[in-house]
């Protein structure tokens, strides 16, 4: 098929997209002449329901109109107010009510849950990642490492990439968890890597950290709404994940986090403890003995910011009246398609960096421009510098540090481009532009128009 024949067939397709009228539920950015953004980061800051401005705006007069007694009364009370994204958020992570908690924000729910789940020895003190982990989870780690009086250099190891290769293979992952497990005390594993867009197998990664021992903990930022989730069947000990990205619940929302079900009464645990992780039912005698409550409510520190919490509840109404289940399956569909047109138009130009496999990824694409006319530079995607011999001992380096070899400056300028013809896609240093087209609110013909206009900037660059 000639690329243009592709416009029609993407019609076609909005056209038949059950999920299509989604979008007018959202607010789509727009350009200064008037037109629609073509928004492709969803997976950076998901756009406004438009029905947020009213929850938000239901808190603002119960305030105005109640003042203090808005904690108790109204159609929302605050007391409970983060127990009204509960179940939803259960739902949305394949969890039972008991094991979720929307509260904080994603690097304090991982500090806060490894508190109680990194519990490092002589003998067991590791903590694994992966190779170029996002910055916060590292930063968290490292910190946690040193807290406990281990050093970051020895107890923080990563899984690699294969030389030439940009992405992990599971199989590498699992026999690492295999080799080294005896002296690991925890993973902490992406469900979807921010940087290249892989998803893992989150199930075998649980299972076999389990088996050898270590506690398997997620980090689900670019994972949640985007991908189906099993947190309990999977067996992880905890997850954390923010509500901003694909959760769509706007800039800073209120995060959440996973304790599963055998940890609810796990009260010998150490934690950092506050008022609001109290038992309800004293929580205002204010013994003075802490008394955690059952669960992942228990891990709370403070009353949460109700503004921050009303924009998700709107959204996790959506997701519910949807369901993941469908909201993949276009997403599969909506990639998918992303990928055929990149690879029919842009081939040789491009790298995508993200597997090919669709359970192996979710909706974002990273695609890295080739160099040297076409062809990959001889030292590939990901030289190691960071590597201090085989058992991958770690120099904290600032992320990109370190892989400064290719001449970034085309990857950018393309970016930019894209950016001026209203494309809103992002780019990561060193050299990746992040496409992630989002089943909720992106059209196939957007995809189609995105493709259209990279391949325009693309010939011109030659
Ligand atoms: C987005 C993201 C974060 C953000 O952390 P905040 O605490 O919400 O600022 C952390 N880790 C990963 C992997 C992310 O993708």
């Amino acid at each position: 098929m000639r690329f243009e024949a592709h416009r029609s067939l993407a019609e076609a397709m909005d056209r038949a997209d059950a999920l299509g009228s989604y979008r007018d539920c959202f607010y789509i950015p727009k350009r200064q002449d008037g037109s629609e953004e073509i928004y492709f980061c969803g997976n950076s800051l998901g756009l406004q329901p438009k029905s947020a401005r009213n929850y938000v705006d239901e808190v603002l007069v119960a305030w105005k109109r109640m003042g203090v007694r808005g904690h108790f009364e109204g159609d929302r009370p605050w007391l409970p107010y983060h127990e009204f994204a509960t179940e939803k958020l259960a739902r949305l992570v394949g969890a039972l009510p008991v094991e979720v908690a929307a509260m904080n924000s994603l690097t304090v729910n991982l500090h806060l849950l490894m508190v109680s789940f990194y519990r490092p020895t002589p003998e067991r003190h590791k903590i694994l990642i992966e190779e170029h982990a996002f910055p916060s989870d590292r930063y968290a780690v490292a910190s946690q490492i040193a807290f406990h009086g281990f050093d970051p250099d020895e107890s923080l190891i990563e899984a690699k990439a294969r030389p030439g290769e940009a992405t992990l293979r599971t199989e590498d992952v699992l026999e690492l968890i295999e080799r080294e497990g005896d002296d690991i005390a925890l993973i902490l594993w992406p469900g979807v890597q921010f940087y290249t867009g892989q998803a893992f197998a989150m199930a075998e990664i649980a299972e076999i950290g389990h088996r050898k021992g270590c506690v398997v903990g997620f980090d689900l930022a670019h994972a949640v709404g985007n991908l189906v989730l099993k947190l309990h069947d999977w067996n992880a000990d905890f997850a954390v994940w923010c509500s901003y990205k694909y959760l769509n619940a706007g800039p800073g929302a209120v995060a959440g986090c996973f304790v599963h079900e055998r940890h609810a009464e796990r009260f010998d645990l150490p934690r950092f403890a506050g008022w609001w992780g109290h038992n309800k039912s004293t929580r205002f005698v204010m013994p003075a003995r802490f008394s955690p409550l059952p669960g992942a409510e228990g891990w709370q520190l403070s009353n949460p910011p109700i503004l921050s919490l009303a924009p998700l509840l709107t959204s996790l109404e959506l997701f519910d009246q949807v369901g993941m289940d469908a909201l993949r399956a276009k997403s599969e569909s909506l990639t998918g398609y992303l990928e055929t047109l990149l690879k029919e138009c842009c081939e040789d130009r491009i790298t995508i960096l993200t597997p090919s496999e669709p359970s192996a990824r979710g909706c974002q694409l990273s695609i890295r421009l080739k160099g040297n006319g076409g062809k990959m530079p001889s030292l590939g995607p990901h030289p190691l510098p960071l590597s201090q011999g085989e058992r991958g001992g770690h120099v904290p380096l600032p992320l990109g540090e370190g892989f400064r070899v290719r001449d970034d400056k085309r990857g950018k300028k393309v970016y930019d481009a894209l950016i001026a013809s209203g494309i809103t896609c992002d780019w990561r240093e060193p050299d990746v532009i992040r496409v992630a087209p989002v089943p909720f609110y992106n059209r196939y013909t957007e995809v189609f128009d995105f493709v259209e206009r990279l391949k325009g900037v693309i010939d011109n660059e030659r």
